[in-house]
């Protein structure tokens, strides 16, 4: 079992397998994708012997990531390569929605069981503001198709002061007879998104004082349960989550562990660098990786200080997937 200083177990690890993106969000990539230097992913042989490695560690869940992990051609190979090995039982992805009614089937039969799609808004007009994409109802007709596979859905939502301020009573109508969790997430400053950051972000802990009042109740977390809070309502079939970075107890129960698509291990999301293991994924040495997380994961720092801006090596999400 991977555990640190603080008796923080880790049985999630979040695999980026790109950096590219197809999408520009005005938060992350407000320019688009832009190539800063030759990258060479990993590849399918050594995100197995990463991915055996954490799962012998007691690695459960793994959730596949990017940049758009969509853009990688041989997604179905690693998405199979991590549903094929013994102790991983959930497998999740987190996408834009890209190509999502043409390729959902073959994730499925791959092995995925849980999807994230990110939905800042469901007005179109807005919808292409922060994406610079014109493909909501694309993506929603993507995300039917998801369930009606079996998939379980999440939407993930990044609260934006100018852009969804007001947008939760339509957000909870969209809810009502869907069974999906929509995620509100607190805006994260990242090194390249300052002056954005602190035009838009938004507190959700006054959403949650509303849904209180609306008659959501909160859900009880299991202990091995991650940040979100999460709530549910007997007239709706959907249930909402609440992301708060900057608020109290999110790094107590971190639970999460993150590898870029360029194989450094991150130890938060806002670390100072990222640990290179491609010395063990490229000889496949299971044994020399195991040992070198068990140790390294004991610099693993009690919190993220964001909330005093400091955003570590992190220019922006797409560079390890949120
Ligand atoms: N491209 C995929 C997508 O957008 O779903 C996966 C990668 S993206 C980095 C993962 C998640 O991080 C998305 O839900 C996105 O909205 C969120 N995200 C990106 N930048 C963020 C920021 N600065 N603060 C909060 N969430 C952010
Ligand atoms: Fe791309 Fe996701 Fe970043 Fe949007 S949030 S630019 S879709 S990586």
């Amino acid at each position: 079992m991977l555990q640190d200083r603080f008796g923080r177990r880790f049985h999630y690890l979040r695999l980026s397998i790109t950096d590219v993106c197809n999408f520009r969000c005005e938060y992350c990539l407000p320019d688009g994708y832009q190539c800063e230097h030759d990258r060479q992913f990993m590849s399918l042989e050594e995100i197995h012997t990463l991915v055996q490695t954490f799962a012998a560690l007691g690695t459960s869940k793994i959730r596949i990531t990017g940049g758009e992990p969509v853009l990688r051609k041989d997604l179905p190979d690693i998405l199979a390569l991590c549903a094929n090995t013994p102790g991983i039982n959930t497998l999740a992805m987190t996408t834009n929605g890209h190509q999502l009614s043409r390729k959902v089937s073959s994730w499925v039969d791959a092995g995925l069981t849980h999807l994230n799609v990110s939905i800042d808004s469901l007005d179109p007009r807005v919808f292409h503001t922060i994406t610079g994409h014109d493909s909501l109802q694309e993506i929603l007709s993507g995300i039917e198709l998801a369930q009606s596979l079996g998939l379980k859905v999440k939407v993930n939502a990044v609260l934006l002061k100018q852009r969804n301020q007001d947008a939760l009573p339509q957000f909870l109508d969209w809810l009502k007879d869907k069974p999906i969790t929509l995620r509100l997430i607190e805006l994260m400053q990242t090194g390249e998104n300052t002056t954005f950051f602190n035009q838009q972000h938004l507190r959700a802990a006054p959403i949650k004082e509303q849904l209180l009042g609306q008659g959501w109740s909160q859900i009880l977390k299991d202990k091995t349960a991650g940040p979100a809070e999460e709530f549910f309502h007997p007239d709706y079939q959907g249930k909402i989550g609440l992301i708060m970075p900057y608020g109290p107890e999110f790094c107590s129960s971190c639970n999460r562990l993150r590898v870029s698509s360029l194989g450094k291990l991150h130890l938060c999301l806002f670390a100072d660098r990222g640990i290179d293991l491609r010395q063990y994924l490229q000889t496949g040495d299971v044994e020399g990786l195991t040992r070198f997380l068990q140790t390294t994961l004991q610099d693993k720092q009690a919190t993220h200080w964001l909330d005093e801006g400091y955003t570590g090596a992190t220019k922006h999400l797409a560079m390890l997937g949120g």
